[in-house]
């Protein structure tokens, strides 16, 4: 029938007029619980966000510059899960990642732990490859994204000492990732 596009095209411009007004409504300047489903996949209705007096939520798998896992050791000291594989430079599609190796000092054989670590932020495109195929769980996506400076010049290539975060950091922002990794981890300590 001629026009029923038309009609159908209403209906959901009318859906949203309604979601938006009926879920909404009254919401808008105050702060986001982890309750508030806007901007979530399962929201629905438009809206718009007061950023930066309104932040969303973050969800779980969002992702910005990498950043390195490490363990406080013994005296406080950063011990990184890096073992300087070099697989994450081998994916990264745009080359951004640079890492030397540590090298004994008596006898110069090479150590599994990065000497340097740099990621170029400004060539990174977020896309997580290097999280997702690092085989030791030592670089994860962040969920910081207010990265911008004034500066455009080395700021922007993080080194070892500013990519590092520790692990507690990464258990607050991807929960469910850490209970996972520990899950397999015992498993696999269980079946050794
Ligand atoms: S972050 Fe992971 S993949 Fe990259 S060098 Fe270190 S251990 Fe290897
Ligand atoms: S997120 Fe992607 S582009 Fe950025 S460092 Fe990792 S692999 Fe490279």
């Amino acid at each position: 029938m001629n026009g029923i596009g038309i009609i159908k095209g209403l209906l959901i411009t009318l859906k949203h007029f309604f979601d938006t007004y009926l879920s909404n409504f009254g919401r808008k300047q105050k702060n986001l619980s982890t309750d508030d489903k806007r901007g979530m996949v399962d929201s629905s209705g438009l809206f718009t966000i007061q950023y930066p007096e309104e932040v969303l939520v973050t969800p779980e798998e969002f992702r910005v510059i990498p950043f390195l896992v490490y363990e406080a050791g013994e005296n406080n000291e950063r011990k990184y899960r890096c073992t300087s594989c070099g697989i994450c430079a081998k994916v990264c599609p745009t080359q951004c990642i640079f890492i030397t190796r540590k090298k004994d000092p008596e006898t110069g054989k090479p150590i599994p732990s990065p000497e340097e670590f740099y990621i170029d932020t400004d060539k990174c495109m977020n896309c997580g490859f290097c999280a997702e195929y690092c085989p030791f769980d030592a670089i994860k996506m962040d969920h910081d994204f207010e990265l911008s400076t004034y500066e455009r010049g080395d700021s922007h290539i993080y080194n070892k000492e500013k990519l590092g975060k520790p692990v507690e950091y990464y258990a607050k922002i991807r929960p469910v990732n850490y209970a996972l990794e520990v899950a397999e981890k015992s498993e696999k300590t269980t079946a050794a």
